[in-house]
């Protein structure tokens, strides 16, 4: 195996959540591996500082403000990234928004409307939409950002548990489907990460918690994330396909 299957160096890169967390990382780590990369989010201004950190450190990205649970804006940002960047190789479908409400809450309906929006349908969407692209070499990836929630379940998150093992069933079927058209299709189903999404947890909660429950005793960071996405957006994956990454600290692999 040639090291040049060992790079994504040349190719282009659509990350969505791009402005904050676990997006952001993958963004800049993908950059810095030399991959064209469009940094898709909600925040404009994030968006901004992404890039430019980006082109300050030599690399290149260009920044396109997408709601990806708007079904009439997708397929324009696609074509406009194609233009700015060429065709799309590699999808990381990374966007996702929490979906806390209890089952008899009065909220429950509009939560969960938006978690399956954002965290599921957006993601066949963006696929969609990317797919004359990531097919036209036979060497296309795509990576789905799940959840150990994806796996397994915490009271009162009904929506985003529920959208999190659509990710999981959506990434095995688009795999089964389009492995012969030459994409493959993986998820990752991140543990505790600190990003975004987790800020507002009280550090010494995080620590109680971590201690409990995840055999690395902490968190883990974006960037030890967006490693694992690199990993099966690799040429070198060639034969990944419909896995089920965690990465997680060891969280779900223990019992007591
Ligand atoms: P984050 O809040 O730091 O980043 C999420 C990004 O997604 C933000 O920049 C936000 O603006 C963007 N986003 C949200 N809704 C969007 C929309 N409709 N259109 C476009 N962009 C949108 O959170 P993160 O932890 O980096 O989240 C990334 C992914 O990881 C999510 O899918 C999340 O569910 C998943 N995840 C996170 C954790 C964790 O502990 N942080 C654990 C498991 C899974």
């Amino acid at each position: 195996m040639t090291s040049d299957l060992r790079s994504i160096a040349g190719r282009t890169a659509l990350v969505t959540g791009a402005a904050s967390g676990i997006g952001r990382a993958t963004a800049r780590l993908f950059a810095g591996e030399g991959a064209r990369v469009a940094v898709v989010d909600l925040d404009a201004g994030e968006i901004d500082i992404v890039v430019s950190g980006i082109d300050e450190a030599g690399g290149t990205a260009s920044g396109y403000v997408l709601d990806v649970s708007d079904p009439d804006a997708i397929e324009g940002v696609v074509e406009q990234i194609v233009a700015d960047l060429g065709p799309i190789d590699i999808l990381i479908n990374n966007a996702g928004r929490g979906g806390g409400a209890s089952i008899d809450s009065p909220e429950f309906e509009d939560v969960w409307s938006a978690a399956f929006a954002v965290n599921l349908t957006a993601q066949a969407r963006l696929v969609r939409a990317a797919l004359p692209h990531l097919e036209r070499n036979r060497d296309g990836r795509v990576v789905n950002i799940a959840s150990t929630e994806g796996l397994g379940a915490t009271p009162g998150m009904a929506a985003y548990t529920a959208s999190k093992h659509g990710v999981i069933g959506l990434t095995k079927s688009l795999a089964v489907e389009l492995g012969s058209r030459g994409v493959n299709v993986n998820c990752i189903c991140p543990g505790p990460i600190n990003t975004g999404m987790t800020s507002a947890i009280r550090e010494d909660h995080k620590a109680i918690f971590a201690r409990r429950r995840v055999p690395l005793a902490r968190y883990g960071e974006p960037e030890e994330l967006a490693h694992g996405v690199l990993h099966l957006a690799l040429p070198a994956s060639s034969y990944i396909n419909g896995a089920v990454l965690r990465v997680d600290g060891g969280m779900l692999a223990k019992n007591a």
